[in-house]
């Protein structure tokens, strides 16, 4: 299944068949790969056919007219005339078929850039999903080095979330992690990416700024969230202090990006242990380096 083949039927169904073993997700990135580079060099093709055929059809056409001018001269130039007449007229159908299918074609694209898309949006916070991120990360972590960027990762977790679930019930508890995604976006811009890693689990990724600077802007959003008291706003019952809380890594202190998610992962469960609440910046090198 190499990208660049035609998209047919038959490798349509194999990878409807292989839906079970292959990650749903890396089928359809596949699959559009596939659609893109079949849409693209169909347009090619229909472009250089569409101008091959409006160069013979002009040609075609102006001999149609100088036969019609000899026409009396005999029955042999009659039916060449004939002859042309109906080639003109089939290359022009041809012509219109070609130029809907590349309107269907350019149709088709837009829907695939739109899926694409929607496939790196996690639907109940609107923010990017964890995948999103990986590539963020990513293309971030090769931009910052090579440009002597400070790069840093924070996870964050909400404290004690199961109790909001099972007291206030799982539509509340909803609401919640979309206001916290909320709350956490309002500092994302070109440099600062705020995802929903899964759950009630946020990642988020600053370039540019020191690690005690990114800590000092978590850590203020972390105070924020935890000086309100909310409501259901369902039931108007109250939700009480909601607080989460975070670890965070400076990335150029491991060997590469996944290292250092694993140390603010880790930065994170020493910030549960200490009691919540709490930002924890992850000691360089990791846990066993402190
Ligand atoms: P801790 O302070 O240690 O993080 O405790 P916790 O209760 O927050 O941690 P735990 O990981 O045990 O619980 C997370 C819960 O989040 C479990 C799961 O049912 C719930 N959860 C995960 N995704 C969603 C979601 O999309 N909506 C809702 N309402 N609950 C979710
Ligand atoms: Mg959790
Ligand atoms: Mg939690």
């Amino acid at each position: 299944m190499t990208a660049g083949l035609a998209v047919t039927q038959e490798w349509l169904d194999e990878i409807t068949a292989a839906d079970e073993t292959i990650d749903k997700h890396d089928g359809i990135q596949h699959l559009m790969a596939r659609l893109e580079t079949t849409l693209e060099s169909f347009s090619k093709n229909a472009n250089a056919t569409r101008s091959a055929t409006a160069d013979y059809t002009d040609e075609l056409e102006q001999h149609v007219a100088e036969l019609d001018q000899v026409q009396g001269t005999g029955q042999i130039l009659s039916s060449l005339a004939d002859l042309a007449k109906a080639m003109l007229e089939r290359t022009r159908k041809l012509e219109t078929d070609m130029r809907r299918s590349e309107e269907e074609a350019k149709a088709l694209r837009r829907s695939l850039e739109q899926a694409r898309r929607e496939a790196e949006i996690d639907h109940m916070t609107g923010l990017p999903n964890r995948r999103a991120f990986e590539t963020v990360l990513e293309r971030e972590y090769r931009d910052a080095r090579a440009s002597f960027d400070p790069l840093t990762v924070a996870f964050c977790d909400i404290d004690h979330f199961k109790r909001i679930n099972d007291t206030h019930g799982h539509d509340a508890g909803d609401r919640v992690i979309r206001l916290i995604a909320e709350m956490l976006a309002t500092i994302s811009d070109d440099n600062c990416h705020v995802a929903r890693h899964g759950g009630e689990e946020f990642v988020m990724l600053f370039r540019g700024v020191s690690l005690s600077e990114a800590h000092k802007k978590l850590d203020g959003l972390r105070e924020q969230m935890a000086e309100r008291r909310l409501r259901n706003r369902k039931t108007d019952e109250p939700l009480g202090q909601i607080t989460f809380s975070a670890g965070i890594a400076d990335v150029f202190d491991f060997p590469d990006p996944r290292a250092a998610l694993k140390a603010a992962d880790e930065a994170l469960y020493a910030a549960k242990q200490g009691g919540r609440n709490q930002v924890i910046i992850a000691p360089k090198g990791g846990a066993q380096a402190a």
